[in-house]
């Protein structure tokens, strides 16, 4: 099976998409990690998208597209979950191509349903675990108290260059701007599933379930 998570930044896709790789063997596909990942290892494709990254804008269709590719080469697993991706009608065409060409179809787009509010909250009060990419937030599931991650017990977490006010408003406009068409895209081809985001964490992982039959 495979799917997409689609919703604004801090709708909740990685958390699900993690949950989802546990409980049925998926595989994560988010192109946002895969940047991060670059710029990390300080790779010529990290160095030309740090600063479009950190200023909150949408890095371009062919990078990204390139990243999805070479994982569609790779093992398929469970199926994958398309996180973060695609985020404009060009990606989504091309993932539709890629898809077809491995002989492989798109299941279902599960649109994670948030308000605006929410999100700058959420956002602002997030964090991830260094070792495992745990993702934690000051809120709704804080850190434990013995400053372990209770998925691996390392100690070390980190905040997004970008999970501040300033580019999250960037972030928010990007999305609406390009990703948001994607909604009536997929609803059209008859492939939607809207789940309320703002439920707790386990309750949205039982409507994504439900969704997904
Ligand atoms: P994310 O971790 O999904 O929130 O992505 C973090 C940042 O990576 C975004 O704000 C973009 O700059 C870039 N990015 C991730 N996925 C895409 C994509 N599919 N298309 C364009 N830019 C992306």
């Amino acid at each position: 099976m495979n799917i997409i998570l689609l919703g604004p930044p801090g709708a909740g896709k990685g958390t699900q998409a993690r949950k989802l790789v546990d409980e049925r063997g998926m595989i994560q596909l988010s192109t946002g990690d895969m940047l991060r990942d670059a710029m990390a290892s300080g790779s010529e494709l990290g160095l030309k998208v740090a600063a479009i990254m950190n200023a909150g804008e949408l890095v371009t269709d062919e990078i990204v597209i390139g990243l999805i590719e070479e994982k569609l080469n790779g093992d398929h697993g469970g199926g994958f979950i398309f996180d973060g991706f695609p985020r404009t009608l060009p990606q989504a065409d091309a993932l539709g191509a890629l898809l077809e060409k491995h002989g492989a179809t798109l299941d279902a787009v599960i649109e994670m349903q948030v308000d605006d509010d929410a999100l700058v909250a959420r956002i602002t009060a997030r964090s991830t675990c260094g070792n495992c990419g745990e993702v934690y937030n000051d809120l709704s599931k804080p850190i434990p108290a013995d400053g372990k991650c209770a998925n691996c017990g390392a100690s070390e977490f980190k905040r997004r260059a970008d999970d501040n006010e300033e580019s999250l408003r960037t972030r928010l406009m990007e999305y609406y701007k390009k990703t948001s068409p994607l909604i009536g895209y997929y609803y059209a081809r008859g492939d939607l599933r809207s789940v309320d985001g703002l439920a707790e964490i386990d309750e949205v992982a039982g409507a994504i379930s439900a969704a997904l039959g």
